[in-house]
């Protein structure tokens, strides 16, 4: 039997063929047997240009429902996917491309001159605009609309992902169709999914977040997507009446609070918020139930594992928590000499099960590395495990600040400035220091109106915190940059307050 993640996506658009999948904000309307006509052009095309079975196929395009057909093409033909941020510029693009050294270039028509000169010959450059045209769509057009997807070994590659990297060279995650299959059957259980729902997705399709989690979400459930271009929060206020679930980043959910016509009668039909990418801030958290009176699940996962942790359905659904592990998924958490520590205790997350990753592409001393002698992979987050195990991440290694030898985690400072009157949010990071190594900073927004003193901003912390922990320089700043995923860039901070 074939592993192709395609061939699980068949099934259910055997189950439903005239079933509306995709809805878009300008209202064109595509059935199930489209995706699978339109995923069968894309194969053939890619095919007779030439790709062989592993050929990577890298994309950098604007969102549209072609790329998802794209996307799906590239499955059922055993190539490999390689999504780009649309934010890469030609020094990015330059890596990447010369890592991965892919057979066909897919880019928006703008870019098809500076792809043509990085590419310099290796690679077909063909193009996809936002509406679904272009080279690549007018070649596709004229072919047969099926195609016998090919059968594929579990552990063969389907997607490369390469990691936003805010630090050192950026690694491409190597995805497998076991990882796709196996996390995407677990999220439609523990999440309900079913051909009732109606996915709001309004996330970019170049991440794992929107690639696999929303779109494998409503592939395998029969669910329906009403599909937004890019997250405008006036047009999520004026579809969501018509929506069931909705995925999005903590910004999503922060910038819909924004909107004074965000509200309970907006969200009447919906049955779940979920969040991840980025930590959900608790305020939000709460100020968005009150709001809606729905309570945001929260779930964390990265694109070397898929989803790891997830809130409940059912249970209690805990603000400043991502739940427990996924069924089918391993998690603990380690000490540095990989020793699993009891409840209650911080340190490294180590996950394991059929969501992990086959390793780096060209990178096997990375990979290496990266995993532990019993075959747990260093998710490279800190967490911890509370009595009722429900996971916490306290944050990422890297941003782990040593100070004169004592460990920070800047999650409990930042938790500790947020709930000052007058904070908005807040970022603690290291910075070096000649007698400690490093020391403490924090960068902080205000509240629109409020104005913050960072000495009584201090003098509030010590009242609660050893000394070593407090921020010795606090810097008010307009506000936190932030990646395409809605997360800080601390390394960014990082250089611009090291000097
Ligand atoms: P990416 O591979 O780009 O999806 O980034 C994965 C990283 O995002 C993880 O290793 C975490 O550091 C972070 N992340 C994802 N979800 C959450 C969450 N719910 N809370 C905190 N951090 C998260």
């Amino acid at each position: 039997m074939t592993a192709n993640f395609y061939a699980a996506v068949a099934d259910s658009i055997d189950a439903g063929p005239d079933r509306i999948f995709l809805e878009t904000d300008d209202d064109r309307t595509y059935t199930r047997a489209d995706l699978a006509r339109e995923s069968a052009r894309f194969a053939r095309m890619m095919i007779e240009t030439g790709a062989v079975r592993g050929d990577r196929i890298a994309v950098q395009v604007d969102k549209s429902p072609a790329c998802l057909f794209l996307y799906l093409g590239c499955l059922r033909a055993g190539l490999v996917y390689l999504p780009l941020n649309t934010a890469y510029q030609r020094s990015e693009l330059t890596y990447f491309l010369d890592d991965a050294q892919p057979r066909i270039v897919v880019c928006k028509p703008g870019s098809f001159d500076l792809m043509r000169e990085l590419c310099a010959g290796h690679a077909q450059v063909l193009t996809l605009d936002e509406e679904g045209r272009g080279s690549l769509a007018d070649a596709a057009a004229v072919l047969p609309d099926e195609f016998e997807t090919v059968d594929s070994g579990p552990d063969d590659i389907a997607v490369i992902l390469y990691t936003s990297g805010t630090t050192g060279r950026s690694k491409g995650a190597m995805v497998t169709h076991r990882n796709l299959l196996s996390n995407a059957r677990a999220l439609v259980d523990c999440w309900g999914f079913s051909e009732r729902d109606v996915l709001l997705h309004a996330l970019p399709v170049f991440h794992i977040h929107g690639l696999f989690v929303a779109n494998h979400c409503a592939l395998l459930s029969g669910a329906r997507l009403l599909w937004h271009r890019k997250f405008d929060p006036a047009l999520v206020v004026r579809d969501l009446a018509r929506a069931t679930v909705m995925m999005g980043v903590p910004t999503f959910y922060t910038r819909l609070l924004a909107q004074p016509k965000f509200d309970r009668e907006i969200c009447r039909n919906m049955r779940l918020f979920i969040s991840g990418s980025a930590p959900l801030l608790l305020e939000t958290f709460k100020e968005f139930q009150t709001r809606s009176g729905q309570t945001i699940l929260e779930r964390y996962g990265m694109s070397e594992a898929g989803m790891i942790c997830s809130n409940p359905l059912g249970g209690e659904r805990r603000g400043g928590s991502v739940g427990f592990p996924l069924p089918g998924v391993t998690v603990r958490i380690a000490d540095e000499k990989d020793r699993p520590l009891p409840r209650g205790e911080v340190g490294g997350i180590q996950v394991k099960g059929e969501n992990v990753f086959a390793g780096y592409w060209h990178m096997p001393e990375k990979t290496r590395e990266e995993f532990t002698a019993d075959g747990y992979f260093r998710t490279g987050d800190v967490g911890t495990f509370d009595t009722d195990g429900y996971v916490s991440i306290v944050g990422r290694a890297k941003d782990l600040i040593i100070s004169g030898g004592y460990n920070v985690y800047p999650k409990e400072i930042e938790l500790a400035l947020d709930a000052l009157p007058g904070v908005a949010e807040s970022a603690v990071i290291g910075i070096p220091h000649p007698d400690f190594g490093e020391a403490v900073a924090a960068v902080v927004v205000a509240r629109k109106a409020a104005r913050l003193d960072p000495a009584a901003l201090i003098a509030e912390l010590k009242k609660n915190f050893a000394n070593y922990k407090v921020p010795k320089r606090i810097y008010l700043v307009e506000g936190l940059p932030r990646n395409a995923m809605g997360k800080v860039q601390k390394a960014l901070l990082r250089e611009r307050y090291s000097k």
